[in-house]
């Protein structure tokens, strides 16, 4: 996702992209390579503290990282989403949105132990839908960097339609890893 980020900034001349990273883990790479650049603006949320036990001590302006705690239900996480994320993506207009989509944030999956479900993924995909409608031409990359149980990563299936062409079919589309709308 960084080096895609970076070609659309380098190759393509884009001003501004943001990455969105709803994965349990921090994106610890993204944060170092970005961190004071004015083009990037990332929004995450993760479980903190947890492996690579980063990202809570950053407070560059560009850098929108939420650390939560264990056991954080969904119902806080869309908070933060509504709160935190939205108001700094509304500002920052990005062109294009990168998605890390992780899914080990579900309340299901042992990786962690985050209390996500299928309903709270589908909103905070239609929040990044919506950003991306008004400001960036709905155009949205995204992969599936991470979940663990198959359980719920198959539910998660059609439900929230974050990406054109993908037919409905979440869980295809991201284990396919990356679709583009131009
Ligand atoms: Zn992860």
């Amino acid at each position: 996702m960084l080096i895609a980020a970076r070609h659309a900034l380098d190759v393509h001349s884009l001003q501004r992209v943001a990455i969105v990273d709803f994965d349990v883990h921090h994106g610890n790479g993204i944060e170092a390579v970005f961190t004071g650049d004015s083009r990037v603006l990332m929004c995450s949320f993760f479980q903190h503290p947890f492996y690579p036990f980063s990202g809570a001590d950053n407070h560059a302006s560009n850098m929108v990282n939420v650390p939560l705690p264990a056991r954080t239900r969904g119902m806080a996480v869309c908070e933060v989403v509504d709160m935190l994320w939205l108001p700094k993506l509304e500002a920052f207009k990005p062109q294009m949105i990168f998605v890390s989509a992780g899914f080990d944030a579900h309340r299901e999956d042992d990786m962690a132990n985050m209390g996500l479900v299928e309903d709270d993924y589908a909103w905070i995909i239609e929040q990044i839908r919506t950003v991306a409608k008004c400001h960036a031409q709905g155009r949205i990359v995204s992969c599936l960097e991470g979940g663990y149980n198959l359980s719920a990563l198959g539910r998660q299936r059609g439900r929230g339609r974050p990406f054109a062409g993908a037919g409905g079919n979440l869980g295809r589309l991201l284990f396919s890893c990356g679709c583009v709308r131009t």
